[in-house]
């Protein structure tokens, strides 16, 4: 059976990878020069910068993502952070545990459990209930790992995150970054004689009685299943059919910094509470030193404003505030939103894997199960997967 998938980015890869293990012949078509989407490197004045993520893998080595890697055969090491998580907070640092939130909080986390079970609950409503400490790692957590508010997030929605960081643990960062997951799964494309072709943007895909036409580049080839890693939106364009226009994407703003002498000096988040803007930091280069030549410090913020100049502005005083007394330089600042997003759907908007249209699927982070970032990806692309064994 003929597969063609739409986009390079980690689902369209992972879909391709496991799909061209098990026979299926693969065409990925994608549009840039590079393959990877927003989870590959840059390489830039001796660093392994980022087209988009953090070079984290949410819940590290015992998560969906390595799961579903370790199933396709992809060689990837993922060295496991500890302490998985630090605060910053009222300019000291101290290792982020249970026993560091309160037991009232902690109670009036499971008074609002059930309450969301009875009516949509906003985090907004919920934090109110925490103190200073458990509110602060809350709006940290939320503007690092979702780039959203506690007012654009719905507690329902969240809780699954939260279960499964229990269930599955702590971030991870994998040895050679992003590009080394995405390597591993061209590897595993183009030995099972899939195709993978860059600057080949699809420009249409006509439904045919059975399978579908696929426009891309100079030419139309028929397929049996379609993979869209574009988001529905984008897919709905190609189809000429904008059966999904009610999602909104999450923006946000990417600071990679060098220093000479390590800033975190672990392979954890530093969560910053109580910032201007900035929601936390990694340094990936504690985890794997060849992602820089000196230390790599990545952070982040979400974006609370429509002028991106004072974002931008609100993010440096924080980070002039943070890294005092401390020698770096910033290597770039990346902002995301629109077509290039942190998310292209906000947290708990996802709409799922399905179209209106028999076997063509949409993978990605417009399509993640109940899981954050690249792991809801993982989750999602493993129900296509199952979706597309269970054909007849
Ligand atoms: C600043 C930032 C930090 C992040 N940090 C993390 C992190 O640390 N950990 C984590 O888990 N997640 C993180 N994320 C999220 C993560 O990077 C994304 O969720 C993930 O990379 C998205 O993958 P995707 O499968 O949706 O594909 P995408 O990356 O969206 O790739 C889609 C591909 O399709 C191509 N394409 C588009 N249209 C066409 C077309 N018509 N024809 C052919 N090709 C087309 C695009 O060029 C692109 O290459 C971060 C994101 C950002 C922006």
């Amino acid at each position: 059976m003929k597969v063609a998938v739409i986009g390079s980015g980690l689902g369209g890869m992972l879909s391709a990878a496991i799909l061209s293990e098990k026979g299926f012949e693969i065409d990925v078509f994608e549009k840039l020069p590079f393959i990877g989407g927003r989870f590959t490197n840059i390489e830039y004045k001796g660093f392994q910068l980022s087209t988009g993520a953090l070079h984290m893998v949410p819940h590290g080595s015992r998560g969906p993502l390595a799961k579903l890697l370790r199933r396709a055969g992809a060689k990837v090491e993922i060295v496991d952070s500890k302490p998985a998580g630090e605060a910053l907070y009222k300019g000291r640092r101290t290792e982020i545990r249970k026993k560091k939130f309160p037991l009232k909080s902690r109670l009036n986390f499971i008074k609002w459990c059930l309450k969301s079970r009875f009516r949509e609950v906003k985090i907004s409503e919920f934090e109110n209930d925490l103190d200073d400490f458990s509110r602060g790692f809350l709006r940290a957590f939320l503007g690092w790992s979702l780039s959203i508010t506690p007012d654009e997030a719905i507690f329902s929605k969240i809780l699954p995150i939260y279960h499964q960081t229990v269930k599955c643990g702590g971030p991870g960062i994998p040895i050679g970054g992003c590009k080394s997951v995405i390597d591993a799964l061209t590897e595993i494309v183009t030995s099972n004689d899939g195709r993978i072709r860059k600057r080949t943007g699809v420009k249409a895909i006509k439904p045919q009685d059975y399978g579908f036409s696929v426009y891309a580049g100079k030419d139309i080839k028929h397929y049996d299943i379609v993979i869209s890693n574009i988001g529905h939106v984008e897919t709905g364009k190609l189809l000429n059919n904008e059966y999904a226009t009610h999602v909104e994407p999450s923006s946000g703003i990417k600071y990679s910094i060098s220093l000479k002498e390590p800033f975190i000096g672990h392979t954890g988040v530093l969560f910053t509470f109580n910032t201007r803007r900035i929601s936390g930091m990694n340094e990936v280069t504690n985890a794997d030193p060849n992602l820089g030549k000196g230390h790599l410090l990545m952070a982040h913020q979400p974006v609370l404003t429509n002028n991106i100049r004072y974002e931008i502005a609100q993010g440096l005083k924080d980070l002039r505030e943070i890294l005092k007394g401390h020698e770096y330089e910033i290597l770039a600042i990346q902002s995301y939103s629109d077509g290039w997003p942190v998310n292209r759907v906000k947290a708990g908007q996802d709409i799922g894997f399905e179209t209106p249209y028999r076997n063509l699927y949409v993978v990605g982070d417009g399509a993640k199960g109940d899981d954050i970032e690249v792991e809801g990806i993982a989750l999602g692309v493993e129900r296509v997967i199952k979706r597309i064994e269970e054909m007849p």
